[in-house]
């Protein structure tokens, strides 16, 4: 399960303040600093920690926590409403262009989930708001790829565009644009080829579809199970593409929750949906409120 370690560990850290009637400030050192402890063990971007710890003791420092009547319950709230900061605040809502269709171009390194999550929004977006996506398969390099989205279209009732392998990435959304445009469907979801790393040479194709689709989003899809390396590649990707919002996926495995903590504070970009599982159904919303209380548990 997902954030085990990590709620357990908070529960022990305050579960001690509780007991105690009246909390001192050195209660509340003492309590940061396994705070701290946990973040970083759950594979919480360092600096993250840092900047989180710092400003949870500030506050619950301050006079009026430690001398109301219930003190351990007050650094709960804050720890919570932290949390939720770091994370956020607020769900953010997919990108939408003013005519149609709102293009989506989907980025990630192989294996992260991408074209799953692609089909997940898909479906998402005909279920929820009546859409009528067109899917891209704009994966040539992986050879499984384009069969994977075009069997999980089907199953989804969801048009894909596709030419093969042996054309160039960019052809293959020009004229994917242009048979969008003709049958007006009003979004549009790009697939684009991963690696198992980032390399120049992925980021200058994506570059170039990013130059030709002009999206209004680029998503990137991360695996939270890859912990502060999730992180990394959220950076690496955002510096070169300026990637409009993340989706996390994973979640429903047994990831220690760094990523989900770290990415908006380091990359500055929103989670905007997780990945809780296999199931085309399996995408839902990012609200950091509801995030925090789960980690809280
Ligand atoms: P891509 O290479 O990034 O396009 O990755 P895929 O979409 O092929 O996904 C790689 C694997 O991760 C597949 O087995 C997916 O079923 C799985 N996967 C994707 N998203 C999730 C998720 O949210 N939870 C779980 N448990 N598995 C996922």
């Amino acid at each position: 399960m997902a954030f085990e370690g990590l709620t357990e560990r908070l529960q022990n850290a305050i579960g001690k303040l509780r007991k105690k009637g009246k909390i001192s400030e050195a209660d509340v050192r003492e309590v940061m600093r396994e705070i701290r402890l946990a973040l970083l063990e759950a594979d919480v971007n360092f600096q993250v920690v840092k900047d989180f710890v710092k400003t949870v003791r500030t506050r619950a420092i301050g006079a009026e926590v430690l001398e109301s009547l219930t003190p351990a319950q007050q650094i709960v709230k804050i720890v919570n409403d932290e949390l939720t900061k770091v994370m956020g605040e607020e769900a953010v809502e997919l990108n939408k262009s003013d005519k149609i269709p709102t293009i989506i171009m989907m980025v990630g390194l192989q294996g992260a989930g991408k074209t799953t999550t692609l089909g997940k929004l898909a479906l998402k977006l005909k279920s929820e708001k009546n859409a009528r996506p067109l899917m891209i398969a704009g994966d040539i390099y992986r050879p499984a790829a384009i069969d994977q989205l075009q069997i999980l279209g089907k199953s989804i009732d969801i048009p894909v565009f596709a030419l093969g392998t042996d054309i160039s990435p960019v052809e293959i959304v020009r004229q994917g644009l242009a048979l969008a445009a003709e049958k007006k469907n009003d979004y549009v979801l790009i697939d684009t080829a991963g690696r198992l790393q980032i390399d120049e040479l992925l980021m200058d194709e994506l570059a170039q579809i990013k130059e030709l689709a002009q999206p209004n989003e680029i998503l990137l899809t991360v695996d939270a199970m890859t912990g502060q390396n999730a992180v990394e590649v959220a950076k690496g990707f955002n510096e070169q593409l300026d990637v409009t919002g993340v989706v996390l996926t994973k979640l429903d495995g047994d990831t220690r929750g760094g990523a989900a903590l770290s990415i908006r504070a380091v990359t500055g970009k929103p989670i905007k949906f997780i990945g809780q599982g296999e199931k085309m159904t399996d995408l839902d919303v990012f609200y950091p409120d509801r995030m925090s209380s789960r980690i809280l548990g």
